[in-house]
């Protein structure tokens, strides 16, 4: 089996940690018998660089003709980087805005969860630490709050702001969809999270995606309103598997169950459209006050990596062992600057993935 990867290093840390998440991935898919043919794609500041856009035709049409595309990240200091002198639809972010929306990335993917050698930095008591927690919110992420009209207007001096919020049933069934396909290969449970003793947007949520989940009769389905999970993330985040929500709420409570792992550094995301098409990336940005010196934490790229392999590509088995490699890797002890603590061995960002990829 051969597939076509598409990968974006960007900008800042972005080439570093991408050159060990395709080291990895080259470790794991030789074990596994199947083959990654990569293209580079550019964007962001690099993109400006060359083309002057930080987007071009030529780049999205690579990503459309990939299987899944692998990103690092984009951007630079928006202090002192020349990108940040352009207006801001020709910034790196543009670029990163136009290619959710011409692959139509309306899934976003968060995973939260805490490893046992990394829960000194969890923030939450020690009991509700040492439970654990392993969740991914499926977050709706092209519609809802942020793209409805907005408009201000003054009346007789009063200045009034208006948005809008509203979502129809497609947009809802194929998120829901994608949450539930997601519970299949995980632990079999979605939770939705809404405000449906408020809200008629909450309201036609509940509704849609109850239907969704008849056709998934193994998982275990149920709702919540969004205050309540606030709560209930730092009380007993073990209880979750996957949270399905809209556009804001999911912007919110992601960052949320990021924060509560204390190694927000760890986390990969990917964003997914309605093929098995996804955009893989970690959750952090560019880091440019690190980028070029051999220190970064590889491990949310890889893990990115390994999550491309799993809703992607179908490769569970290859996934599996990439996340349990990061997990031996950690019990051993090694830990870049980031994540170091007293004991454990401080390693560079290509000693990391060269650990990694070893234990495959
Ligand atoms: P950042 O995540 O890049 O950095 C915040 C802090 O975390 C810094 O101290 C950095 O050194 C550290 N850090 C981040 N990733 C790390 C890693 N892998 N290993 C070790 N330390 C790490 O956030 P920022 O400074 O707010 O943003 C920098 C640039 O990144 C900006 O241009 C921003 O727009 C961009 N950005 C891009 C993406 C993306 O590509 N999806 C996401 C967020 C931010």
């Amino acid at each position: 089996m051969e597939y076509k990867i598409g990968v974006i290093r960007g900008d800042g840390i972005g080439p570093e940690i991408v050159n060990e998440a395709v080291k990895v991935l080259d470790a794991v898919s030789g074990k596994y018998g199947f083959t990654l043919k990569y293209t580079d794609i550019d964007m962001g500041g690099c993109s400006i660089d060359k083309y002057g856009v930080p987007l071009t035709d030529e780049a999205i049409d690579a990503a459309k003709a990939s299987d899944a595309v692998l990103m690092g990240s984009i951007g630079g200091d928006a202090k002192t980087s020349s990108w940040y002198k352009l207006e801001p639809s020709k910034r790196p972010e543009a670029g990163l805005l136009a290619i959710r929306k011409e692959l139509n990335l309306f899934a976003n993917l968060r995973p939260s969860m805490l490893y046992d050698e990394l829960k000194g930095a969890c923030p939450l008591s020690e009991v509700t630490a040492d439970k654990g927690f392993d969740m991914i919110i499926v977050r709706e992420l092209t519609g809802g709050l942020y793209f409805g009209e907005r408009y201000t207007k003054n009346s007789h001096g009063i200045e009034t702001a208006v948005d809008t919020l509203s979502y129809d049933e497609v947009e809802i069934r194929r998120a829901a969809i994608k949450a539930f396909d997601i519970a299949m290969k995980r632990n079999r449970k979605v939770t939705l999270v809404d405000k449906a003793n408020v809200l008629d947007s909450s309201r036609l949520w509940r509704k849609v995606t109850a239907k969704v989940a008849e056709s998934y009769p193994d998982v275990d389905y149920d709702t919540m309103l969004v205050d309540n999970a606030a709560m209930q993330l730092v009380k007993d985040p073990a209880q979750f598997d996957v949270i399905l929500t809209e556009n804001m709420f999911g912007d919110i409570l992601s960052d949320e169950a990021a924060m509560i792992t204390g190694s927000i550094g760890m986390l990969p995301s990917a964003s997914l459209n309605d093929t098995k098409f996804g955009l893989y990336e970690p959750s952090g940005g560019s880091a440019p006050d690190i980028a070029g010196k051999n220190v970064a934490n590889p491990i949310a790229t890889i893990l990115s990596a390994s999550m491309m392999l799993r809703y992607s590509l179908d490769q569970d088995e290859a996934s599996d062992a990439i996340d349990a490699a990061v997990k031996q890797v950690l019990k051993d002890g090694y830990r870049t600057g980031d994540i170091m603590s007293d004991g454990c061995t401080k390693v560079n960002t290509d000693e990391m993935g060269n650990l990694i990829a070893g234990k495959l």
